[in-house]
Protein backbone atom coordinates (compact mmCIF):
# COMPACT_ATOMS: atom_id res chain seq x y z
CA UNK A 1 0.00 0.00 0.00
CA UNK A 2 1.74 3.50 -0.99
CA UNK A 3 1.11 6.46 1.07
CA UNK A 4 -0.41 7.23 4.39
CA UNK A 5 -3.77 7.08 5.56
CA UNK A 6 -5.08 9.89 3.82
CA UNK A 7 -2.65 9.70 0.65
CA UNK A 8 -3.33 6.16 -0.17
CA UNK A 9 -2.66 5.41 -4.12
CA UNK A 10 -4.24 2.42 -5.49
CA UNK A 11 -2.93 0.42 -8.37
CA UNK A 12 -3.64 -2.03 -10.94
CA UNK A 13 -3.21 -5.80 -10.29
CA UNK A 14 -2.65 -7.01 -13.93
CA UNK A 15 0.52 -9.13 -14.13
CA UNK A 16 2.37 -7.38 -10.90
CA UNK A 17 0.94 -3.67 -8.93
CA UNK A 18 0.84 -1.36 -12.43
CA UNK A 19 -0.52 1.72 -12.81
CA UNK A 20 -3.38 2.52 -15.32
CA UNK A 21 -2.39 2.98 -19.24
CA UNK A 22 -5.06 6.30 -19.39
CA UNK A 23 -2.70 7.96 -16.60
CA UNK A 24 -6.21 9.38 -14.86
CA UNK A 25 -7.04 9.04 -11.36
CA UNK A 26 -10.21 9.10 -9.64
CA UNK A 27 -10.66 10.66 -5.67
CA UNK A 28 -11.45 8.57 -2.82
CA UNK A 29 -13.33 10.37 -0.42
CA UNK A 30 -13.79 9.09 2.87
CA UNK A 31 -17.97 9.09 3.43
CA UNK A 32 -17.82 10.19 7.15
CA UNK A 33 -15.20 12.99 6.61
CA UNK A 34 -15.94 14.17 3.16
CA UNK A 35 -11.92 14.12 3.06
CA UNK A 36 -10.08 13.08 0.23
CA UNK A 37 -7.87 10.17 1.39
CA UNK A 38 -6.30 9.17 -1.86
CA UNK A 39 -6.92 8.43 -5.48
CA UNK A 40 -7.98 5.22 -7.73
CA UNK A 41 -6.80 4.88 -11.41
CA UNK A 42 -9.29 5.41 -13.99
CA UNK A 43 -8.97 2.47 -15.86
CA UNK A 44 -8.55 2.04 -19.65
CA UNK A 45 -9.92 -0.47 -22.09
CA UNK A 46 -6.22 -1.03 -22.93
CA UNK A 47 -5.75 -2.11 -18.95
CA UNK A 48 -8.84 -4.64 -19.30
CA UNK A 49 -7.55 -5.70 -22.47
CA UNK A 50 -3.98 -6.38 -20.97
CA UNK A 51 -5.47 -8.14 -18.01
CA UNK A 52 -7.70 -10.37 -20.18
CA UNK A 53 -4.60 -11.35 -22.09
CA UNK A 54 -2.21 -12.10 -19.28
CA UNK A 55 -5.33 -14.41 -17.80
CA UNK A 56 -5.79 -16.07 -20.54
CA UNK A 57 -2.14 -17.15 -20.90
CA UNK A 58 -2.03 -18.11 -17.51
CA UNK A 59 -5.30 -20.11 -17.39
CA UNK A 60 -3.56 -23.45 -19.12
CA UNK A 61 -0.91 -23.10 -16.00
CA UNK A 62 -3.60 -22.53 -13.17
CA UNK A 63 -5.94 -24.87 -14.57
CA UNK A 64 -3.48 -27.30 -15.00
CA UNK A 65 -2.62 -27.08 -10.99
CA UNK A 66 -4.67 -29.77 -8.62
CA UNK A 67 -7.34 -28.64 -6.61
CA UNK A 68 -4.99 -29.33 -3.41
CA UNK A 69 -2.36 -26.98 -5.14
CA UNK A 70 -4.79 -23.80 -6.07
CA UNK A 71 -6.47 -24.90 -2.32
CA UNK A 72 -3.10 -24.15 -0.82
CA UNK A 73 -2.78 -20.75 -2.16
CA UNK A 74 -6.28 -19.42 -0.75
CA UNK A 75 -5.52 -20.73 2.12
CA UNK A 76 -2.31 -18.46 2.36
CA UNK A 77 -4.29 -15.70 1.65
CA UNK A 78 -7.02 -16.19 3.73
CA UNK A 79 -4.07 -16.32 6.38
CA UNK A 80 -2.83 -13.09 5.58
CA UNK A 81 -6.26 -11.60 4.99
CA UNK A 82 -6.37 -12.68 8.98
CA UNK A 83 -3.04 -11.80 9.97
CA UNK A 84 -3.98 -8.01 8.20
CA UNK A 85 -7.57 -7.94 9.57
CA UNK A 86 -7.27 -4.56 11.62
CA UNK A 87 -5.75 -2.79 8.79
CA UNK A 88 -8.31 -4.16 6.16
CA UNK A 89 -11.24 -3.23 8.25
CA UNK A 90 -9.64 0.06 8.67
CA UNK A 91 -9.10 0.67 4.93
CA UNK A 92 -13.58 -0.63 4.27
CA UNK A 93 -14.22 1.48 7.14
CA UNK A 94 -12.81 4.81 5.68
CA UNK A 95 -13.40 3.75 1.99
CA UNK A 96 -16.99 2.85 2.59
CA UNK A 97 -18.06 5.04 6.10
CA UNK A 98 -19.46 1.10 7.58
CA UNK A 99 -18.38 0.44 11.46
CA UNK A 100 -14.67 -0.22 11.54
CA UNK A 101 -16.30 -3.09 14.22
CA UNK A 102 -18.65 -4.33 11.36
CA UNK A 103 -15.52 -4.81 9.17
CA UNK A 104 -13.57 -6.23 11.35
CA UNK A 105 -15.73 -8.54 13.49
CA UNK A 106 -17.79 -9.61 10.38
CA UNK A 107 -16.85 -8.54 6.66
CA UNK A 108 -12.93 -8.94 7.14
CA UNK A 109 -13.04 -12.39 8.30
CA UNK A 110 -15.84 -13.69 6.16
CA UNK A 111 -13.48 -12.52 2.62
CA UNK A 112 -10.76 -15.02 4.20
CA UNK A 113 -13.99 -17.13 5.02
CA UNK A 114 -14.80 -17.44 1.49
CA UNK A 115 -11.22 -18.43 0.46
CA UNK A 116 -11.26 -21.26 2.67
CA UNK A 117 -14.36 -22.61 2.12
CA UNK A 118 -14.31 -22.63 -1.68
CA UNK A 119 -10.38 -24.02 -1.46
CA UNK A 120 -11.49 -26.97 0.88
CA UNK A 121 -14.72 -26.97 -1.13
CA UNK A 122 -12.99 -27.61 -4.39
CA UNK A 123 -10.65 -30.97 -2.70
CA UNK A 124 -14.01 -32.43 -1.33
CA UNK A 125 -16.04 -32.20 -4.49
CA UNK A 126 -17.10 -35.66 -6.53
CA UNK A 127 -18.34 -35.95 -9.90
CA UNK A 128 -21.49 -37.63 -11.17
CA UNK A 129 -21.16 -41.07 -12.24
CA UNK A 130 -24.33 -42.65 -13.88
CA UNK A 131 -24.32 -46.91 -14.33
CA UNK A 132 -25.93 -47.73 -17.91
CA UNK A 133 -26.59 -51.31 -17.08
CA UNK A 134 -25.17 -53.72 -19.61
CA UNK A 135 -25.32 -50.81 -21.78
CA UNK A 136 -22.36 -49.19 -20.41
CA UNK A 137 -21.36 -46.22 -17.72
CA UNK A 138 -21.39 -42.24 -17.40
CA UNK A 139 -19.70 -39.85 -15.98
CA UNK A 140 -19.19 -36.36 -15.99
CA UNK A 141 -16.13 -33.87 -16.04
CA UNK A 142 -16.17 -30.44 -15.12
CA UNK A 143 -13.71 -28.50 -15.96
CA UNK A 144 -12.84 -24.70 -15.43
CA UNK A 145 -14.16 -22.15 -18.11
CA UNK A 146 -11.32 -19.85 -18.31
CA UNK A 147 -11.33 -16.20 -17.66
CA UNK A 148 -14.00 -15.28 -14.90
CA UNK A 149 -14.92 -11.48 -15.23
CA UNK A 150 -16.02 -10.49 -11.23
CA UNK A 151 -17.67 -7.29 -10.74
CA UNK A 152 -18.18 -5.81 -7.61
CA UNK A 153 -20.54 -3.31 -6.04
CA UNK A 154 -19.54 -1.01 -3.39
CA UNK A 155 -21.40 -1.66 -0.41
CA UNK A 156 -19.41 -4.86 0.94
CA UNK A 157 -16.37 -4.79 -0.66
CA UNK A 158 -13.93 -7.18 -0.05
CA UNK A 159 -16.84 -9.43 1.37
CA UNK A 160 -18.27 -9.93 -2.22
CA UNK A 161 -15.45 -9.15 -4.53
CA UNK A 162 -13.81 -12.58 -3.08
CA UNK A 163 -17.21 -13.66 -2.63
CA UNK A 164 -16.59 -14.43 -6.45
CA UNK A 165 -12.94 -14.76 -7.27
CA UNK A 166 -12.69 -17.67 -4.47
CA UNK A 167 -14.98 -20.12 -6.30
CA UNK A 168 -13.71 -18.64 -9.37
CA UNK A 169 -10.17 -19.36 -8.86
CA UNK A 170 -10.33 -22.76 -6.46
CA UNK A 171 -12.26 -24.26 -9.67
CA UNK A 172 -9.46 -23.58 -11.82
CA UNK A 173 -10.40 -20.16 -13.47
CA UNK A 174 -8.17 -17.38 -14.26
CA UNK A 175 -10.16 -14.25 -13.01
CA UNK A 176 -10.37 -10.19 -13.80
CA UNK A 177 -11.92 -8.75 -11.12
CA UNK A 178 -13.64 -4.86 -11.18
CA UNK A 179 -14.29 -3.60 -7.85
CA UNK A 180 -16.41 -0.72 -7.41
CA UNK A 181 -14.75 2.39 -8.01
CA UNK A 182 -16.45 4.00 -5.01
CA UNK A 183 -14.37 2.10 -2.57
CA UNK A 184 -11.23 0.54 -3.75
CA UNK A 185 -9.12 0.50 -1.10
CA UNK A 186 -8.88 -3.25 0.54
CA UNK A 187 -9.32 -4.57 -3.01
CA UNK A 188 -6.07 -2.54 -3.40
CA UNK A 189 -4.64 -4.63 -0.74
CA UNK A 190 -5.64 -7.64 -1.31
CA UNK A 191 -3.89 -7.57 -4.67
CA UNK A 192 -0.47 -7.05 -2.93
CA UNK A 193 -1.59 -10.27 -0.32
CA UNK A 194 -2.02 -12.48 -3.11
CA UNK A 195 1.13 -11.55 -4.51
CA UNK A 196 2.48 -12.41 -1.32
CA UNK A 197 0.75 -15.74 -1.00
CA UNK A 198 2.36 -16.87 -4.18
CA UNK A 199 -0.83 -16.57 -7.14
CA UNK A 200 1.08 -16.74 -10.21
CA UNK A 201 1.02 -13.33 -12.28
CA UNK A 202 -2.18 -13.35 -14.47
CA UNK A 203 -4.23 -15.62 -12.21
CA UNK A 204 -5.95 -12.66 -10.63
CA UNK A 205 -5.73 -9.73 -12.17
CA UNK A 206 -7.21 -6.72 -10.48
CA UNK A 207 -8.70 -3.17 -12.26
CA UNK A 208 -9.80 -0.19 -11.03
CA UNK A 209 -11.94 2.29 -12.88
CA UNK A 210 -15.69 3.41 -13.87
CA UNK A 211 -17.82 0.85 -15.40
CA UNK A 212 -19.07 2.51 -18.05
CA UNK A 213 -15.22 1.78 -19.46
CA UNK A 214 -13.78 -0.95 -17.41
CA UNK A 215 -16.62 -3.04 -16.82
CA UNK A 216 -18.34 -2.54 -19.82
CA UNK A 217 -15.18 -3.50 -21.64
CA UNK A 218 -14.40 -6.52 -19.72
CA UNK A 219 -18.34 -7.98 -20.26
CA UNK A 220 -17.95 -7.04 -24.42
CA UNK A 221 -14.81 -9.07 -24.43
CA UNK A 222 -14.72 -11.57 -26.22
CA UNK A 223 -12.39 -13.86 -24.35
CA UNK A 224 -14.32 -13.74 -20.82
CA UNK A 225 -16.89 -16.54 -21.45
CA UNK A 226 -17.87 -15.68 -17.63
CA UNK A 227 -19.73 -13.43 -16.09
CA UNK A 228 -20.55 -12.89 -12.48
CA UNK A 229 -22.24 -9.47 -11.62
CA UNK A 230 -23.12 -8.08 -8.27
CA UNK A 231 -24.98 -4.51 -8.30
CA UNK A 232 -28.18 -2.85 -9.67
CA UNK A 233 -30.81 -4.04 -11.55
CA UNK A 234 -30.42 -1.50 -13.95
CA UNK A 235 -26.90 -2.52 -14.46
CA UNK A 236 -27.35 -6.12 -14.78
CA UNK A 237 -29.69 -5.46 -17.68
CA UNK A 238 -26.94 -3.68 -19.53
CA UNK A 239 -25.09 -6.24 -18.75
CA UNK A 240 -27.27 -9.34 -19.83
CA UNK A 241 -27.76 -7.15 -23.52
CA UNK A 242 -24.60 -7.45 -23.75
CA UNK A 243 -23.50 -11.10 -22.97
CA UNK A 244 -26.71 -13.08 -24.21
CA UNK A 245 -26.20 -12.67 -27.99
CA UNK A 246 -22.75 -13.47 -27.05
CA UNK A 247 -23.90 -16.22 -25.29
CA UNK A 248 -21.77 -15.60 -22.03
CA UNK A 249 -22.65 -17.38 -18.79
CA UNK A 250 -23.91 -14.69 -16.71
CA UNK A 251 -24.86 -14.83 -12.93
CA UNK A 252 -26.73 -11.42 -11.94
CA UNK A 253 -27.29 -10.39 -8.25
CA UNK A 254 -29.36 -7.52 -7.99
CA UNK A 255 -30.88 -5.24 -5.96
CA UNK A 256 -34.26 -6.02 -3.55
CA UNK A 257 -37.00 -4.58 -1.83
CA UNK A 258 -37.13 -7.10 1.10
CA UNK A 259 -40.01 -7.20 3.21
CA UNK A 260 -39.86 -8.34 7.02
CA UNK A 261 -42.98 -10.14 7.94
CA UNK A 262 -43.92 -9.87 11.85
CA UNK A 263 -47.26 -12.47 12.55
CA UNK A 264 -49.32 -11.94 15.32
CA UNK A 265 -47.73 -14.51 17.32
CA UNK A 266 -43.93 -13.90 17.04
CA UNK A 267 -41.38 -13.24 19.87
CA UNK A 268 -41.24 -9.66 19.72
CA UNK A 269 -38.53 -9.76 22.31
CA UNK A 270 -36.76 -11.81 20.30
CA UNK A 271 -36.97 -10.22 16.78
CA UNK A 272 -36.35 -6.31 17.55
CA UNK A 273 -32.50 -6.84 18.02
CA UNK A 274 -32.64 -9.21 14.73
CA UNK A 275 -35.32 -6.41 12.83
CA UNK A 276 -33.19 -3.33 14.07
CA UNK A 277 -30.02 -4.78 12.21
CA UNK A 278 -32.56 -6.07 9.49
CA UNK A 279 -32.96 -2.64 8.58
CA UNK A 280 -30.21 -0.73 9.44
CA UNK A 281 -27.00 -2.73 9.64
CA UNK A 282 -24.41 -0.95 7.33
CA UNK A 283 -26.96 1.68 7.04
CA UNK A 284 -29.14 -0.22 5.05
CA UNK A 285 -26.89 -0.56 2.41
CA UNK A 286 -27.35 -4.34 2.21
CA UNK A 287 -29.04 -5.67 -0.67
CA UNK A 288 -30.75 -8.45 1.56
CA UNK A 289 -31.45 -5.76 4.53
CA UNK A 290 -35.21 -5.12 4.99
CA UNK A 291 -36.95 -2.38 3.59
CA UNK A 292 -40.45 -2.92 4.42
CA UNK A 293 -42.00 -4.15 7.54
CA UNK A 294 -45.58 -5.88 7.60
CA UNK A 295 -46.72 -6.41 10.80
CA UNK A 296 -50.06 -8.10 12.16
CA UNK A 297 -52.58 -5.81 12.87
CA UNK A 298 -53.23 -7.16 16.15
CA UNK A 299 -49.53 -6.45 17.12
CA UNK A 300 -49.06 -3.12 15.67
CA UNK A 301 -48.93 -0.45 17.98
CA UNK A 302 -47.05 -2.92 20.82
CA UNK A 303 -44.52 -3.51 17.71
CA UNK A 304 -44.35 -0.25 16.73
CA UNK A 305 -43.55 1.36 20.31
CA UNK A 306 -40.59 -1.59 21.04
CA UNK A 307 -39.32 -0.77 17.51
CA UNK A 308 -39.50 2.86 17.81
CA UNK A 309 -37.90 3.08 20.93
CA UNK A 310 -35.12 0.46 19.60
CA UNK A 311 -34.30 2.85 16.61
CA UNK A 312 -34.34 5.79 18.93
CA UNK A 313 -30.88 4.15 20.47
CA UNK A 314 -29.07 3.45 17.53
CA UNK A 315 -26.12 5.76 17.26
CA UNK A 316 -25.26 7.34 14.41
CA UNK A 317 -21.20 9.11 14.43
CA UNK A 318 -18.19 7.82 14.02
CA UNK A 319 -17.64 4.54 11.80
CA UNK A 320 -14.08 4.38 14.01
CA UNK A 321 -15.84 4.60 17.25
CA UNK A 322 -16.57 1.34 18.58
CA UNK A 323 -20.25 2.51 20.19
CA UNK A 324 -21.31 3.60 16.65
CA UNK A 325 -24.18 2.01 15.02
CA UNK A 326 -24.57 3.58 12.12
CA UNK A 327 -21.98 5.17 9.65
CA UNK A 328 -22.60 7.66 6.83
CA UNK A 329 -24.09 6.50 3.86
CA UNK A 330 -21.01 5.63 1.02
CA UNK A 331 -21.19 9.65 -0.49
CA UNK A 332 -22.87 12.57 -0.57
CA UNK A 333 -24.46 12.13 -4.02
CA UNK A 334 -25.86 8.90 -2.55
CA UNK A 335 -26.78 10.32 0.45
CA UNK A 336 -28.57 12.97 -1.86
CA UNK A 337 -30.69 10.03 -3.38
CA UNK A 338 -31.81 8.81 -0.31
CA UNK A 339 -32.64 12.04 0.89
CA UNK A 340 -34.72 12.80 -2.27
CA UNK A 341 -36.93 9.27 -1.85
CA UNK A 342 -37.80 10.30 1.52
CA UNK A 343 -39.22 13.64 0.26
CA UNK A 344 -40.85 11.50 -1.99
CA UNK A 345 -42.61 9.43 0.73
CA UNK A 346 -43.03 12.23 2.47
CA UNK A 347 -45.11 14.17 -0.83
CA UNK A 348 -46.90 10.78 -0.83
CA UNK A 349 -48.39 10.76 2.10
CA UNK A 350 -45.73 8.70 4.11
CA UNK A 351 -45.92 9.94 7.75
CA UNK A 352 -41.83 10.30 9.46
CA UNK A 353 -42.51 7.90 12.69
CA UNK A 354 -38.79 8.61 13.22
CA UNK A 355 -35.79 10.22 11.63
CA UNK A 356 -35.86 11.72 8.08
CA UNK A 357 -33.32 14.34 8.05
CA UNK A 358 -29.23 14.34 8.69
CA UNK A 359 -28.69 14.05 12.43
CA UNK A 360 -27.29 16.72 14.74
CA UNK A 361 -24.68 16.52 16.64
CA UNK A 362 -21.91 14.91 15.41
CA UNK A 363 -18.34 14.44 16.77
CA UNK A 364 -16.25 17.55 15.10
CA UNK A 365 -13.81 14.34 13.39
CA UNK A 366 -16.84 13.80 11.01
CA UNK A 367 -18.67 17.12 11.20
CA UNK A 368 -18.57 17.01 6.92
CA UNK A 369 -19.68 13.32 6.48
CA UNK A 370 -22.52 12.02 4.36
CA UNK A 371 -24.64 11.16 7.67
CA UNK A 372 -28.51 10.17 7.90
CA UNK A 373 -30.80 9.25 10.76
CA UNK A 374 -32.59 5.87 10.79
CA UNK A 375 -36.24 6.83 9.44
CA UNK A 376 -39.29 5.44 9.77
CA UNK A 377 -42.09 5.70 7.29
CA UNK A 378 -45.57 4.55 8.06
CA UNK A 379 -49.01 5.30 6.43
CA UNK A 380 -47.94 4.09 2.73
CA UNK A 381 -49.76 1.63 1.52
CA UNK A 382 -48.01 -1.22 -0.87
CA UNK A 383 -48.68 1.18 -4.56
CA UNK A 384 -46.47 4.10 -3.15
CA UNK A 385 -43.58 4.46 -5.17
CA UNK A 386 -41.51 4.32 -2.07
CA UNK A 387 -42.60 0.34 -1.21
CA UNK A 388 -41.83 -0.10 -4.75
CA UNK A 389 -38.26 1.74 -5.39
CA UNK A 390 -35.27 0.15 -4.11
CA UNK A 391 -33.81 2.84 -1.81
CA UNK A 392 -30.62 1.30 -0.38
CA UNK A 393 -30.38 3.34 2.49
CA UNK A 394 -31.52 3.20 5.95
CA UNK A 395 -35.07 3.71 5.03
CA UNK A 396 -38.19 1.80 5.90
CA UNK A 397 -41.92 1.45 6.07
CA UNK A 398 -44.19 -0.23 8.35
CA UNK A 399 -47.86 -1.43 6.93
CA UNK A 400 -50.20 -3.43 8.90
CA UNK A 401 -52.27 -6.76 7.83
CA UNK A 402 -55.35 -8.58 8.79
CA UNK A 403 -54.47 -11.90 7.33
CA UNK A 404 -51.52 -14.18 6.80
CA UNK A 405 -52.67 -14.55 2.68
CA UNK A 406 -52.20 -10.31 2.62
CA UNK A 407 -49.10 -10.74 4.04
CA UNK A 408 -47.88 -12.93 1.27
CA UNK A 409 -49.48 -11.01 -1.42
CA UNK A 410 -47.86 -7.79 -0.26
CA UNK A 411 -44.67 -9.50 0.95
CA UNK A 412 -44.58 -10.50 -3.49
CA UNK A 413 -46.25 -6.85 -4.85
CA UNK A 414 -42.86 -5.74 -6.03
CA UNK A 415 -40.89 -6.45 -8.98
CA UNK A 416 -37.87 -7.67 -6.78
CA UNK A 417 -37.78 -11.34 -5.05
CA UNK A 418 -34.34 -11.06 -2.73
CA UNK A 419 -34.59 -11.83 0.67
CA UNK A 420 -37.20 -11.93 3.02
CA UNK A 421 -37.16 -12.24 6.66
CA UNK A 422 -40.58 -14.01 8.40
CA UNK A 423 -41.33 -13.88 12.42
CA UNK A 424 -43.88 -16.78 14.24
CA UNK A 425 -43.22 -19.17 16.58
CA UNK A 426 -46.09 -21.54 14.71
CA UNK A 427 -43.75 -23.58 12.50
CA UNK A 428 -46.67 -24.89 10.27
CA UNK A 429 -47.46 -21.41 9.23
CA UNK A 430 -43.58 -21.33 8.37
CA UNK A 431 -43.26 -23.62 6.04
CA UNK A 432 -46.62 -22.72 3.99
CA UNK A 433 -45.86 -18.80 4.14
CA UNK A 434 -41.75 -19.70 2.94
CA UNK A 435 -43.18 -21.50 -0.02
CA UNK A 436 -45.32 -18.77 -0.91
CA UNK A 437 -43.39 -16.00 -0.89
CA UNK A 438 -41.60 -14.92 -3.67
CA UNK A 439 -37.75 -14.82 -2.81
CA UNK A 440 -34.51 -16.21 -3.25
CA UNK A 441 -33.85 -16.33 0.25
CA UNK A 442 -36.15 -16.54 3.47
CA UNK A 443 -34.85 -16.41 6.98
CA UNK A 444 -37.70 -17.89 9.23
CA UNK A 445 -37.08 -16.15 13.01
CA UNK A 446 -33.41 -14.41 11.83
CA UNK A 447 -32.23 -12.40 9.24
CA UNK A 448 -28.42 -13.11 7.45
CA UNK A 449 -28.05 -16.25 9.04
CA UNK A 450 -25.92 -17.88 6.44
CA UNK A 451 -24.19 -20.81 5.71
CA UNK A 452 -21.79 -20.91 2.47
CA UNK A 453 -23.02 -24.27 0.97
CA UNK A 454 -26.52 -22.67 0.81
CA UNK A 455 -27.66 -20.63 -2.71
CA UNK A 456 -27.76 -17.36 -2.45
CA UNK A 457 -29.56 -14.66 -4.77
CA UNK A 458 -32.81 -14.12 -6.02
CA UNK A 459 -35.97 -14.36 -8.58
CA UNK A 460 -37.51 -12.16 -10.66
CA UNK A 461 -36.03 -8.31 -10.66
CA UNK A 462 -33.40 -9.47 -8.04
CA UNK A 463 -31.38 -11.32 -10.45
CA UNK A 464 -30.88 -14.72 -11.96
CA UNK A 465 -28.88 -17.77 -10.72
CA UNK A 466 -27.23 -18.80 -7.45
CA UNK A 467 -24.14 -18.10 -5.76
CA UNK A 468 -22.74 -20.17 -3.13
CA UNK A 469 -21.80 -24.08 -2.27
CA UNK A 470 -23.06 -26.38 -5.49
CA UNK A 471 -24.31 -23.70 -7.52
CA UNK A 472 -20.98 -21.53 -7.17
CA UNK A 473 -18.65 -24.34 -8.37
CA UNK A 474 -21.32 -25.35 -10.53
CA UNK A 475 -21.48 -21.84 -12.13
CA UNK A 476 -17.39 -21.61 -13.15
CA UNK A 477 -17.53 -25.11 -14.78
CA UNK A 478 -18.25 -26.57 -18.09
CA UNK A 479 -19.63 -30.30 -17.41
CA UNK A 480 -19.02 -33.02 -20.27
CA UNK A 481 -20.85 -35.98 -20.31
CA UNK A 482 -19.38 -39.19 -21.18
CA UNK A 483 -20.26 -42.14 -21.90
CA UNK A 484 -18.68 -45.35 -22.57
CA UNK A 485 -20.35 -47.99 -23.75
CA UNK A 486 -19.67 -51.68 -22.53
CA UNK A 487 -18.38 -54.05 -25.68
CA UNK A 488 -20.03 -57.21 -26.37
P1 LIG B 1 -23.83 -0.57 -9.63
O1 LIG B 1 -24.67 -1.43 -10.48
O2 LIG B 1 -23.84 0.89 -9.87
O3 LIG B 1 -22.29 -0.99 -9.74
C1 LIG B 1 -21.83 -2.29 -9.46
C2 LIG B 1 -20.53 -2.55 -10.20
O4 LIG B 1 -20.80 -2.57 -11.61
C3 LIG B 1 -19.47 -1.47 -10.00
O5 LIG B 1 -18.20 -2.07 -9.94
C4 LIG B 1 -19.62 -0.61 -11.25
O6 LIG B 1 -18.46 0.11 -11.58
C5 LIG B 1 -19.93 -1.68 -12.30
N1 LIG B 1 -20.63 -1.21 -13.50
C6 LIG B 1 -21.40 -0.09 -13.64
N2 LIG B 1 -21.85 0.00 -14.92
C7 LIG B 1 -21.39 -1.10 -15.58
C8 LIG B 1 -21.55 -1.60 -16.92
N3 LIG B 1 -22.27 -0.95 -17.83
N4 LIG B 1 -20.96 -2.76 -17.23
C9 LIG B 1 -20.25 -3.46 -16.33
N5 LIG B 1 -20.05 -3.02 -15.05
C10 LIG B 1 -20.62 -1.86 -14.69
O7 LIG B 1 -24.21 -0.92 -8.13
P2 LIG B 1 -23.68 -0.22 -6.80
O8 LIG B 1 -24.31 1.13 -6.70
O9 LIG B 1 -22.20 -0.36 -6.72
O10 LIG B 1 -24.30 -1.20 -5.68
C11 LIG B 1 -25.58 -1.06 -5.15
C12 LIG B 1 -26.54 -2.05 -5.78
O11 LIG B 1 -26.03 -3.37 -5.66
C13 LIG B 1 -27.89 -2.07 -5.10
O12 LIG B 1 -28.90 -2.11 -6.07
C14 LIG B 1 -27.87 -3.38 -4.32
O13 LIG B 1 -29.13 -3.94 -4.06
C15 LIG B 1 -27.06 -4.24 -5.22
N6 LIG B 1 -26.48 -5.36 -4.48
C16 LIG B 1 -26.99 -6.60 -4.70
C17 LIG B 1 -26.49 -7.69 -3.99
C18 LIG B 1 -27.04 -9.10 -4.22
O14 LIG B 1 -26.38 -10.04 -3.79
N7 LIG B 1 -28.18 -9.27 -4.84
C19 LIG B 1 -25.47 -7.50 -3.06
C20 LIG B 1 -24.97 -6.22 -2.87
C21 LIG B 1 -25.49 -5.15 -3.59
Amino acid sequence: MSGTETDITVRQLIGGMVDSTSGETIPVVDPATGDRVGVVPKGSTDDVDRAVALAVEAFPIWSGCSAHERAAVLHRLADLIDSHGDELARLESIDQGKPFSLARDLEIPRAAANLRFFADAVRQTQSEFFDLGTQGLNYTLRRPRGVAACISPWNLPLYLMTWKFAPALATGNTVVAKPSEVTPLTAHHVAELAVEAGLPPGVLNIVHGVGDIVGRRLVEHPKTPTITFTGGTGTGAAIASVAAPMFKRTSLELGGKNAIVVCEDADLEAAMPVIVRACFQNSGQICTCGSRILVHRERLKGFMSRFLESVAALKVGDPLDPETDLGPLVSESHRATVESAIARAVSEGGTLAHGGGRPGALPDRVQGGFFLEPTVLMGLDQGSDTNQHEIFGPVVTVQGFDHHGEAVARANATRYGLACSLWTRDLERAHRMAARIDAGMIWVNSWMLRDLRTPFGGMKDSGVGREGGEDALRFFTEPRSVTIAHRG
